[in-house]
């Protein structure tokens, strides 16, 4: 296998049209990340008769949550309260979401920042359909020594909130990631190497 880490290794299927995530199946990838509900749920139905686990990644704006949410196995992105509600409202069962959290502060990243993330945490223990299981965070682009830190920070959250799960870890930086306990690395564009 590509990856011999102790993680769940799920495959950012964004660049990769159903024929590919099919060879990628066959090859042993049971788990895939979509970025956009449009895309999730073309690749749903033409994968469906493969036992894939879907996880959502990208940002998920609250308009598209009915048409995905009682679809995927795993949210990646909430990070934000009028995203809960949404799902409060059309989720048919517990959803098992990642709170994202902005480590970097970056203004062009989403997730909850820091600062806001106890009363955050706070809010949605009202929600019966989330069910919180860890946090997601990304790194800082070509700055190992920031991401190195803010996994870590992730990993220090996690054991706080006694959260089991850390989804973090990309295909530049999956070795820092496991350096700090990620749970789950979701990895795209090293994933052509298995194509080749
Ligand atoms: C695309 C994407 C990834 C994977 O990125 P690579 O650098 O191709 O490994 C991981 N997480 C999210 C949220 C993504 O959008």
């Amino acid at each position: 296998m590509l990856f011999d880490i102790n993680a769940t290794v799920i495959c950012a299927s964004k660049y990769f049209d159903t024929n590919q995530m099919r060879a990628l199946y066959l090859k042993g990838v049971f788990h895939f990340g979509e970025n956009r509900a449009q895309d999730l749920l073309k690749k749903i139905e033409e994968l469906k008769d493969l036992n894939i686990t879907w996880h959502f990644i990208g940002h998920l704006q609250s308009n598209k949550v009915k048409d995905i949410i009682n679809q995927i196995d795993y949210l990646h992105t909430l990070d934000r309260i009028s995203l809960a509600n949404s799902i409060q409202k059309h989720a048919t069962k517990p959803i098992k979401c990642f709170v994202q959290v902005n480590l970097t502060e970056e203004d062009q990243k989403s997730g909850i920042l820091l600062s806001n993330l106890a009363q955050f945490l706070l809010e949605i223990k009202k929600y019966d359909k989330i069910e919180l299981i860890g946090f997601m965070t990304i790194g800082k682009d070509e700055d190992r020594m920031i991401t190195d830190q803010v996994f870590h920070q992730l990993d220090e959250l996690a054991k706080t909130y006694k959260l089991p799960y850390r989804s973090m870890g990309m295909t530049n930086d999956y070795e820092l990631a496991m350096k700090h306990h990620a749970t789950h690395v979701r990895i795209g564009r090293k994933f052509l190497e298995l194509l080749e």
